[in-house]
């Protein structure tokens, strides 16, 4: 899978995509990610790439130009390339759009900043609108990070067990069962016996149990969806 970013913070790329699975996906070859600076496709002779809002108001809106000459010019390397947009106002990021995502060849993100984007790259331009949860950031930056990293570890061959995506929250509409390792009493606090017991039956109905239980208490919603199905 090829990712381009375009952002005018490319500096902030550097840790997320040079550490931990992001790392290993590009070192595997299963992921590119590629970060352009939106600036270098500015034509205003400072490199500008903003204005203030028609009609008034406070902040700073990023043109039109620069962010359709960086998609044209990454759309004529990959054409059929998803475009999407990092904005508050797009459909919440969940376990299933990002399962979507992941079979794509080819995604171009664009992060907004300062009050946002000209409304005509949503219209004309954009693919797909992404948001990271009810709460307003600063810029596209983080959320792009975000998508690239649930993305990369859903690339077949990038985690190392596959089981590790079959038991994991959300999997099935449910949260994940709790985790135990050594040692077996910590202060006073044991594990659960059945998973030192080596029976793997009993630990499986334990952990299914578990699930069910979590997702009841803390994410009720799940299991409406679960039925819905
Ligand atoms: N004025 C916009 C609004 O009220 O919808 C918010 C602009 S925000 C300060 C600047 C940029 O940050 C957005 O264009 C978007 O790219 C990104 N952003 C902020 N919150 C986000 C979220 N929850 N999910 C995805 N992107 C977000």
């Amino acid at each position: 899978m090829r990712i381009d970013i375009i952002t005018i913070f490319p500096k902030m790329f550097e840790a997320v995509l040079g550490e931990s699975m992001v790392k290993r996906a590009q070192a595997k070859k299963k992921l590119r990610v590629l970060v352009h600076d939106l600036r270098k496709y500015s034509q205003d002779k400072h490199k500008k790439v903003d204005d203030r809002p028609f009609g008034g108001g406070s902040g700073m809106v990023i043109c039109c130009q620069p962010v359709f000459k960086a998609v044209e010019a990454l759309k004529r390397v990959n054409p059929q390339a998803k475009v999407v947009l990092l904005t508050p106002q797009g459909r919440p990021l969940t376990q299933g759009l990002a399962k979507g995502l992941a079979k794509l060849e080819n995604l171009i993100l664009i992060c907004g900043h300062y009050e946002g984007i000209d409304e005509r790259v949503r219209q004309h331009l954009v693919d797909q609108e992404i948001s990271l949860g009810d709460y307003v950031l600063t810029g596209g930056e983080l959320p792009a990070m975000v998508l690239v990293d649930a993305l990369a570890r859903l690339i077949p061959g990038v985690l190392g067990d596959k089981n590790s995506l079959k038991f994991e929250s959300f999997e099935g509409n449910l949260l994940e069962y709790p985790h135990y390792t050594r040692p077996a009493v910590f202060r006073n606090w044991p594990a659960p016996q059945v998973l030192l017991s080596g029976n793997h039956t009993k630990i499986e109905e334990w952990r299914k149990k578990e699930a069910l239980k979590r997702t009841k208490q803390r994410r009720p919603d799940l299991l409406l969806k679960k039925r819905s199905k």
